[in-house]
């Protein structure tokens, strides 16, 4: 995690992945043998993957946001992985942030609709819809935050909050009284992580296991 300079940190590279350069935000940067810095998103695929297997899916062609509502609300760098991501994967995207501007130019790279974050309140998603937060909100020390009001969660499927500090943060604990289903940050920061160890190293395989276990030591 690069917070909060992950769309100023593309300025940095010389180059970057196909994947960085749609996002427009990176949170790896690898200094190649020739001097050049090259960055790389592993948010995108550490987010999405965690939402799938949340999802569940019987099918194992078809990406389960296929087809799909998500609400992303945030409009940073973790919000573009979100954003760019479902839409890779064939979801239908609307976004919600505190700064309106923001969450339109998001929007309209994805070809989705922007919504202020106070109209999460009273916003009516479809059935399957799924809500994934991408700001700070709820993040530790401020644990008491959260994107959204506690009634509006028990319209949602699935609730996805990018936050992994803690493990449980105001947002997955209200949804779970919904008794909706949620998907933690933590999973995120397992996967993102492994994607950056297999850059950093150059493609060795990274190690899971101790991965998890050091990051619930500190979630
Ligand atoms: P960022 O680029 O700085 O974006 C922050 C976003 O949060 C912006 O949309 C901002 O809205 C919003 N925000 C901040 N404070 C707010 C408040 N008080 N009220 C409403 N909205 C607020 O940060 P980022 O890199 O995208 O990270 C966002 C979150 O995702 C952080 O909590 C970070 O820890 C988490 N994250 C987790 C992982 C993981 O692996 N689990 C990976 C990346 C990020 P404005 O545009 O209005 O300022």
């Amino acid at each position: 995690c690069s917070l909060p300079f992950k769309v100023d940190a593309v300025h940095c590279c010389h180059e970057h992945d196909a994947v960085a350069k749609s996002i427009g935000a990176i949170n790896t940067i690898v200094r190649k043998s020739d001097g050049k810095l090259v960055g790389y998103n592993t948010d995108y695929i550490g987010a999405i993957s965690a939402i799938e297997d949340g999802l569940g899916s019987k099918d194992a062609a078809m990406s389960p946001l296929s087809g799909r509502l998500i609400v992303v609300v945030g409009a940073g760098g973790a919000a573009k992985a979100i954003a760019y991501g479902a839409k890779k994967k064939g979801a239908r995207v609307v976004v919600a942030n505190r700064t309106y501007e923001k969450a339109v130019t998001l929007a309209n790279a994805v070809g989705g609709q922007a919504l202020r974050l106070a109209d999460l309140e009273n916003f009516r998603p479809e059935e399957g819809t799924i809500l994934a937060n991408a700001t700070s909100l709820g993040m530790y020390p401020n644990v008491d935050g959260t994107p959204v009001p506690k009634k509006a969660l028990r319209f949602y499927d699935v609730v996805f909050d990018a936050v992994y500090a803690p493990k449980v943060t105001r947002l997955l604990r209200e949804a779970k009284e919904h008794g909706v289903k949620v998907v933690s940050g933590v999973e995120m920061f397992v996967r993102q992580a492994m994607g950056q160890f297999e850059h950093f190293t150059g493609g060795i395989e990274a190690p899971e296991s101790l991965m998890r276990e050091i990051a619930a030591q500190y979630t």
